[in-house]
């Protein structure tokens, strides 16, 4: 689609085929296979390589950041895919130390394998710069972190990558490509969990990396079509019917999630709010020069014991108790319940949904009260 377009404009029709007679809104194509003889036609040989369903999302998911996207069964495992995509030249995988847990998790499993995961705080580059001078390496990142939300210097890190040679990665599941485009600081690769924001309504598990470079995408196609991380047509086709409303949600999202985090800033029983919107200074600047059109659904505060985040999560009457986040339904938890997760013990990692910001602040409200 032009350029002239906004991406608002892009993703409600992005993925379609303006061809008379044909349905506007793209089929859902359930196929394992496809009518071939002789020599197979490209990527329709066998319903593993390639679904109209998944091209229709591809399509939407790489006109937002004019690139091109690969789906994955889940976020995980197009991590997975990035991670035998680029390990075979560069053991070293440089990662957050508080970012999503899952990541660390699977580069701890693959060290069997030969790769080397090395955690350090993104967001002091010269920490960076300093792995990254250790030996041939990936950079994976994640900015805001999941769930700190700490801000990393895209910029900072993209030139420390280009420096070492090493491919950047972003984990941008958070910000979506709406709000945060990491292929413009010099990232390789944006990954995402579309079971979040992406497709934002709770009701699918699906993975996808966003590039501009053809190896790297032939590389990640053959993982897919050889390991079989594939995803389902249906749930494809939820995730671009879930995708045409994501500029209405996120702005909504964003609005509602920083007058909540100013809201807990000023509640006497909480003691620490993690939002990108509630820094200061250069802090704040840089935040919204990498996400000039809000800071996302996702935010955390931290009460003075397990216990104590435990009881007001029961509290809730509208927040629904539920790990993930981007969902149209608001949903919160302690996020350290999870083994592997590094948080402090007393914090709540809390999604905003669509509801009205008043409504939530009635429920957070009263759930505190039972402190
Ligand atoms: N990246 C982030 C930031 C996540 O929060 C998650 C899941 O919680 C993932 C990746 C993994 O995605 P999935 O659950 O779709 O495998």
């Amino acid at each position: 689609m032009s350029e002239e377009f906004s991406a608002e404009s892009v993703l409600v029709h992005a993925g379609g085929r303006r061809i008379p007679g044909e349905p506007v809104t793209p089929p859902l194509v359930p196929a394992s296979i496809y009518h071939s003889a002789g020599d197979p036609v490209p990527g329709r040989g066998y319903g593993r390589e390639s679904n109209p369903s998944w091209e229709a999302l591809e399509t939407a998911l790489g006109e937002v950041e004019q690139a091109s996207a690969l789906i994955f069964a889940s976020g995980q495992a197009a991590s997975l895919a990035l991670m035998l995509a680029l390990a075979a030249e560069r053991k070293r995988v440089v990662l957050p130390s508080d970012g999503y847990y899952g990541a660390r998790m699977l580069a701890d499993l693959l060290r069997c394998y030969g790769v080397d995961p090395v955690h350090v705080d993104i967001g002091d580059p010269s920490a960076v710069r300093a792995a990254l001078a250790q030996g041939p390496s990936v950079l994976w990142t994640e900015t805001p972190t999941n769930p700190l939300l700490r801000v990393a210097d895209l910029a900072a890190l993209g030139q420390a990558a280009a420096v070492a040679d090493a491919p950047m990665i972003v984990d941008n599941t958070l910000a979506t490509g709406l709000l945060q485009r990491p292929l413009d600081w010099g990232a390789v690769a944006s990954l995402y969990s579309l079971t979040k924001a992406t497709s934002g309504h709770s009701d699918l598990l699906l993975g996808a990396v966003v590039t501009r470079d053809p190896e790297l995408l032939a590389s990640l196609r053959a993982w897919r079509s050889a390991a079989g991380g594939i995803a389902g047509p249906f749930e494809a086709w939820l995730a671009l019917r879930g995708m045409r409303t994501l500029p209405l949600r996120i702005a909504r999202q964003s609005q509602s999630a920083q007058a909540i985090a100013e809201h807990l800033a000023a509640h006497p029983r909480v003691n620490a709010v993690h939002y990108p919107g509630l820094l200061t200074g250069p802090a704040l600047a840089l935040a919204a020069r990498q996400m000039p059109r809000g800071f996302g659904p996702l935010l955390s505060f931290e009460l003075d014991s397990a216990k104590a985040a435990d009881a007001v999560v029961g509290a809730a009457a509208l927040i629904v108790p539920a790990s993930s986040f981007g969902g149209v339904e608001s949903a919160w938890e302690r996020r350290a319940r999870w083994a592997a997760e590094t948080a402090p013990p007393g914090l709540i990692r809390l999604s905003v949904g669509v509801e009205p910001a008043g409504d939530l602040m009635t429920d957070i409200d009263q759930a505190l009260e039972v402190l």
